[in-house]
């Protein structure tokens, strides 16, 4: 039995998926809309005063899910690998200043070593920034991505991968992010979802589409129903396993930004509460 999505009141959407507006936009027309959740990306907090964007936030009594993204630990030169590191503690920064509760990792990979080592680059990544993020109060959500990203976005492609990794680190600080475009073809999501919540590792939900065909590998992701995801089925998953946070709309489109923002909008609520 999937249960139907009755109201709006755990809908987030992430600022990517309306690209177009900055964090104002952003904040002003998902209130309007009736939407409580956010996950800000940090290109909209470029050179902003981040005291100033939180209070916009308690304005609009807007609650924030997640910062998105760190990540990107892996690299053959160790300089570069100290940059993400440091990037990571400033994300750190920006989600404890817009009372952001968690940080999305994308893990990263480098196409010029194994995926193992950039595996051991990840973990080591993730251990180096832990103490500043339990410090601030701030979760590491570590994302999988779909394999086609394993040589240059992340080596983490599988939620048992995701599940190991956060198992052997063992904090609470450190959980998975649940994204149905990057592991809906896994036929062990069903039981990773359950492995991941029962060691209290479902961090976050993710939800869009996969268009078929799909014309873009990074910027043609689709509406709720628009492709082949089963997402009610997957969304009954991480429920039954004990998930009551935010479904978190996180939809990279050229197609979409083309269009109407506002009109958008209103398509993402009718597709989470019909087709989520
Ligand atoms: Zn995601």
């Amino acid at each position: 039995m999937i249960a139907e999505i009755k109201d709006l009141s755990k809908l987030c959407v992430h600022t990517l998926t309306t690209k177009p507006w900055n964090i104002e936009e952003c904040v002003k027309n998902y209130a309007a809309a009736g939407i409580k959740g956010i996950t800000i990306w940090r290109n909209v907090l470029e050179n902003r005063n981040l005291a100033e964007v939180k209070k916009l936030l308690n304005e609009f009594e807007m609650e924030v899910v997640s910062l998105a993204r760190g990540g990107f630990f892996p690299s053959v030169d160790p300089k570069k690998r100290q940059t993400a590191i440091d990037d990571n503690l400033f994300a750190i920064e920006q989600a404890a200043a817009v009372g952001a509760p968690s940080i999305v990792l994308v893990c990263g990979a480098d196409g010029g070593q194994s995926l193992d080592k950039s595996r051991d680059q990840i973990a080591d990544g993730i251990l180096k920034i832990l103490p500043s993020a339990q410090s601030a109060g701030v979760k590491l959500s570590i994302e999988p991505l779909h394999p086609m990203y394993a040589r240059d976005r992340s080596a983490i492609n599988t939620i048992r991968q995701a599940n190991d990794l956060a198992e052997a680190i063992n904090s609470a600080w450190v959980g998975v992010a649940v994204d149905v475009y990057h592991l809906w073809w896994d036929p062990d999501l069903r039981k990773e979802i359950h492995r991941c919540a029962a060691h209290n590792n479902l961090f976050a939900f993710h939800v869009c589409d996969w268009n078929v065909p799909t014309m873009d590998f990074l910027n043609d992701r689709g509406l709720m129903g628009d492709g082949c995801i089963n997402v009610p089925e997957i969304r009954s998953w991480v429920e039954e396993a004990g998930f009551r946070g935010y479904n978190e709309v996180e939809i990279f489109s050229d197609k979409y930004w083309a269009t109407d923002q506002k009109a958008y909008l209103e398509r993402i609520k009718e597709a989470y509460l019909t087709k989520t």
